[in-house]
């Protein structure tokens, strides 16, 4: 069994795959986010240090790909698919839930 579930019937046992997932799913091709700003990581920054264009910093990977995800989901979180995307086992561990779920 999967540790990561999505509830578009997509299943993973790694976080960042699952990232990859939601990233193809809510991105947009223009780094719009939901709250109209630019998202994408800063790369011509220092190596050592993660930013984000609208001016958030990291401490590490995880902590900006959350930034981005968060950006880009919508708060029905449905994706550019017309499918939700909502992780379905309550238990999973990690950050990837910081967002507040909407019920159905
Ligand atoms: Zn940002
Ligand atoms: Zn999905």
């Amino acid at each position: 069994m999967s540790q990561f579930h999505c509830s578009c019937g997509f299943a993973i046992d790694h976080v960042e795959e699952l990232a990859d997932h939601l990233h193809q799913v809510f991105a947009s091709d223009d780094d719009i986010g939901i709250d109209g700003r630019t998202h994408h990581e800063l790369t011509d920054a220092d190596p050592a240090k993660l930013a984000c264009v609208c001016g958030y910093t990291a401490n590490d990977i995880a902590e900006l790909d959350d930034h981005l995800l968060i950006a880009f989901i919508t708060p029905d979180a449905i994706g550019i698919d017309g499918k939700k995307h909502v992780l379905t086992d309550p238990s999973t561990r990690d950050r990837w839930y910081v967002r507040r779920t909407i019920d159905e």
